[in-house]
């Protein structure tokens, strides 16, 4: 059985990454959370894409446990804002992991913007990074459009102000399952299933 931790503190984010890892149905793969393994200072995330996040996420978790490690870096990426709050998104408002704050300020930047420029998308870089030094990174995307109130209590973050296109409702509306099966995480971590089941076999 191979060993692979899944290197997140966000825990609706690790709860998504675990759920999309378990129904990928890859055998001979344990998965482990932060919590199953010592204790290490987490890395400063001072990367300019999202790519240098969950390498450096990634990395971390490999030199400190010596385990095979995913990582995920994520965000939304407004079209009207030059693509930001982008890799800040945790941080928008300054306030780290203050999803009400960064919500709130993000609506009021795009307060006077028209509908039809509302364009935005959600983005997920993950990172499997070895303890053979291999690195492998996958991008998905998720796009849709900018609410102008928050609608929905499902998900975590920006999830009640995000409209997938396609969609009725907001992504905060839609099941964990439904959202975990054509969301950006999902769709980056599906790039990576082979690689995984690769790793499993080879141990
Ligand atoms: P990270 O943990 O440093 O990658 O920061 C990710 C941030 O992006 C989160 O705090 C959320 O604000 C936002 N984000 C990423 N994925 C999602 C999602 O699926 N729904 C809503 N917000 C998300």
């Amino acid at each position: 059985m191979v060993k692979l931790l899944v290197a997140s503190n966000n825990k609706k984010k690790l709860g998504e990454l675990e759920r999309i890892l378990a129904d990928a149905g890859i055998e001979g793969v344990e998965l482990l959370s932060l919590s199953a393994v010592p204790a290490y200072d987490e890395p400063v995330e001072d990367g300019r894409t999202f790519a240098d996040n969950a390498l450096i996420k990634a990395r971390a978790g490999v030199a400190n446990t010596g385990i095979a490690t995913i990582a995920d870096d994520s965000g939304i990426a407004v079209e009207e804002l030059n693509g930001m709050p982008g890799v800040l998104s945790a941080r928008w408002s300054g306030q780290h992991g203050n999803d009400q704050a960064n919500n709130d300020l993000l609506l009021a930047q795009m307060s006077d913007v028209p509908d039809e420029r509302r364009a935005a998308a959600f983005v997920s870089v993950c990172a499997l990074v070895t303890p053979a030094g291999k690195e492998y990174v996958a991008e998905g995307r998720w796009p849709g459009t900018l609410l102008r109130a928050p609608q929905g209590e499902n998900g975590f973050g920006y999830d009640p102000l995000f409209q997938p296109e396609g969609e009725q409702r907001s992504s905060a509306e839609m099941s964990p399952e439904e959202k975990n099966a054509v969301s950006h995480r999902g769709r980056a971590l599906a790039q990576l299933t082979d690689i995984i089941a690769q790793l499993a076999a080879i141990n």
